[in-house]
């Protein structure tokens, strides 16, 4: 992201001159109160909403009309929007079939796609016949289908029982260690961002920009006690003083 900016069609300043530089690989969360542009810098990089000024720029020579690097972005939203008239399977099919892949090329990579996520015996049935959490899992099996470069998500657990959260943290983490995609994962929680990233942007509000960039210096391979150990804690500490300070630095500074 290069020096972008949002404004909405009613004056509001979602975000200022915010730069960001993302790798290829990195786990990055984007943490910070709400209202605080965090869902909207996600949607401009997806390109479901333009910059008012500033750009994206991709490292491909590949782009597309919209702007975007062709069939290289997955997009999981906070609600997990399935269609409820179809089968968990033609759910995850969709993205294949609006690429116009051909039902025999893609039957592997769908079921692949729902083993991954543990959904493999439930191919056949409907959303309205699965929890929340079963919900949330198809709808990544469903971004993840297309095997995308960026996977983007807004905020995709905070509806979720905290049980449920963690088991899915873990799903993301198992993923993102497998495919080896970079991930953007937008979250208020000090404790979810601490426990996925790679790296954890802190923004602050009014105006909508990058505080803190923190580089989270512990293994990738967060699963068994990782959530009572030392380090954990120590980056929650860490992560938990800059959110605070970004908050006080917008309430100083309207
Ligand atoms: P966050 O994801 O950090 O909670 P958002 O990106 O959703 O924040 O919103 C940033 C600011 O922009 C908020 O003040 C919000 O009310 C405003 N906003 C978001 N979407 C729109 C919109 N479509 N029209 C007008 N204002 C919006």
């Amino acid at each position: 992201m290069r020096h972008v900016s949002k404004v909405f069609s009613n004056g509001t300043l979602a975000l200022k001159d915010m730069s960001l530089d993302v790798r290829g690989g990195e786990f990055i969360s984007l943490l910070g109160p709400s209202g605080c542009g965090k869902s909207t810098a996600l949607r401009i990089i997806a390109g479901l909403g333009a910059p008012t000024s500033g750009s994206i720029d991709w490292p491909t020579s590949k782009i597309n009309q919209k702007g975007l690097p062709e069939g290289d972005i997955g997009f999981v939203f906070q609600d997990p929007t399935l269609m409820p008239w179809s089968t968990v399977y033609e759910n995850v099919r969709l993205p294949l079939k609006l690429k116009r892949v051909a039902k025999a090329d893609s039957h592997d990579r769908i079921m692949d796609g729902l083993a991954s996520v543990g959904l493999a015996d439930f191919a056949k049935s409907y959303p309205r016949e699965l929890s929340g959490g079963m919900r949330m899992r198809v709808s990544i099996a469903r971004a993840m289908v297309t095997r995308p470069k960026l996977l983007l998500m807004d905020e995709p657990f905070a509806a979720l029982d905290e049980i449920t959260r963690q088991k899915l943290n873990d799903d993301v983490l198992r993923l993102w260690r497998q495919f080896g995609m970079t991930v953007i994962f937008v979250t208020h929680s000090v404790y979810e961002s601490a426990y996925l990233s790679s790296r954890i942007v802190v923004m602050r509000a009014r105006p909508g920009q990058v505080y803190s960039d923190l580089q989270i210096d512990q293994p990738p391979t967060r699963e068994g006690d990782y959530r009572t150990s030392e380090g954990y804690r120590q980056t929650c500490q860490t992560v938990s003083e800059a959110l605070q300070s970004a908050i006080t630095a917008a309430e100083v500074r309207p």
